[in-house]
């Protein structure tokens, strides 16, 4: 079996190891170490990346108690070779991994719920508990994570032995009796797991419960803590910097401003529309009454204006009046007639105009791939 190195000190980045097996897995290369600080995939946290020798370390998974290290080169078994991990992007989770901690603690003391989920990725954090939350009880747990971290208090780890355990209130209860690795945040968590945590909570930095929604019969909660949560502020900040300058309104108040100029649009919107339908009003009486089939053009006409032209002008015309809107090759219509039972020949008329279209109460819409003077034609002789 593999010598955990990050069980004893999750701070070790760089170790020398010794290859003990080399096979081909899936049509990657797995490795398994003499001793190892790659922290694999487990409980919802993604698996640690980067060098065995010139080897680079793309996934790493725990089997039957040995951890696998996936890697994209051959390495050879009985060798020594330098590792290094990427620590940045290991110490970002330890970060995230100890929020998360703290987080849970609170929900379960505060509110009596357990975490039944959690996911560790390369950018977001999420956590799910079996209950329901506010934003109110939400930030008071907020409060409660970060004034943690300014009380910098210690994260110890240990393994007691089973009578120690069973005395022991533990979040993350399993059934197992030995062996288990217990977290203890002093003053603020205790919980069994296996992943590398920060040693002070001090080094943790900002905690920020993001969004949260309800989740099969909880609530998923993201949060960003340490840097991710300096990444998610730097972005946020600079969207609120550009929508104040766009708004010409302070910070503190965009939000504000975004709400009256989105009124202010629907509101412009709404009269664009009345006005517009006025407008189709006033072209269906420039409609002159026609002996057979009448083609009427408007370029820029949305549907429902068409339709109310056709529905103003239709008893001007005794054939069958085409209202039409678009351009040569891409044209909308409205066809409708009071004398003419248009569903008896509109397929007809689509294959002839490489139309398409359909519709009830002799009205019919589509599109016609045809140009202008063809439909024109078309519709002279019909
Ligand atoms: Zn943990």
């Amino acid at each position: 079996m593999t010598e955990k190195l990050y069980y004893t000190d999750a701070y070790i980045k760089e170790f020398e190891a010794t290859v003990l097996n080399f096979t081909e897995l899936d049509g990657k290369y797995a490795v398994i170490l003499d001793r190892t600080a790659f922290f694999p995939e487990e409980g919802g946290q993604s698996a640690d990346i980067g060098f065995i020798g010139i080897a680079k370390v793309l996934d790493v998974r725990e089997k039957d108690g040995n951890i696998l290290h996936f890697v994209d080169s051959l390495l050879e078994i009985g060798a020594s070779y330098y590792c290094k991990i990427d620590f940045s992007d290991r110490f970002e989770k330890m970060q995230c991994h100890t929020a998360e901690h703290i987080i849970s603690g609170a929900i379960n003391r505060l509110f009596g719920l357990d975490n039944v989920g959690f996911h560790l990725g390369k950018y977001e954090v999420t956590m799910d508990v079996n209950g329901y939350l506010t934003r109110e009880q939400l930030d008071e747990v907020e409060l409660i994570a970060n004034r943690a971290v300014f009380d910098n208090v210690p994260v110890k780890t240990y393994f007691p032995s089973s009578d120690e355990l069973s005395a022991l209130n533990y979040r993350s209860k399993l059934d197992l009796t030995e062996n288990v690795r217990l977290v203890e945040i002093v003053g603020y968590d205790l919980c069994a797991c296996c992943a590398p945590h920060v040693s002070y909570t001090g080094e943790i930095g900002l905690i920020k419960i993001l969004d949260f929604e309800k989740h099969r019969g909880g609530t998923r909660i993201n949060i960003a803590a340490g840097y991710r949560a300096l990444y998610d502020y730097r972005e946020k900040y600079s969207n609120v910097l550009k929508a104040s300058a766009l708004f010409s309104e302070p910070q503190p108040t965009v939000a504000v401003a975004a709400e009256s100029f989105l009124r202010s649009y629907e509101e412009l919107k709404a009269r664009l529309k009345a006005a517009r339908l006025n407008n189709a009003r006033l072209e269906a009486e420039l409609i002159p009454c026609t002996e057979g089939n009448l083609v009427c053009h408007y370029p820029e006409m949305t549907p429902d204006e068409m339709r109310e032209v056709a529905n103003l002008a239709k008893s001007k015309v005794t054939g069958v009046l085409v209202i039409l809107t678009g351009g040569d090759g891409d044209y909308k219509y409205i066809m409708t007639s009071e004398s003419v039972d248009l569903s008896k020949i509109y397929k007809q008329i689509n294959a002839s105009l490489l139309g398409r279209g359909g519709g009830r109460d002799n009205m019919i819409q589509g599109s016609f791939s045809a140009d202008f003077n063809s439909i024109k034609e078309y519709f002279a002789k019909l």
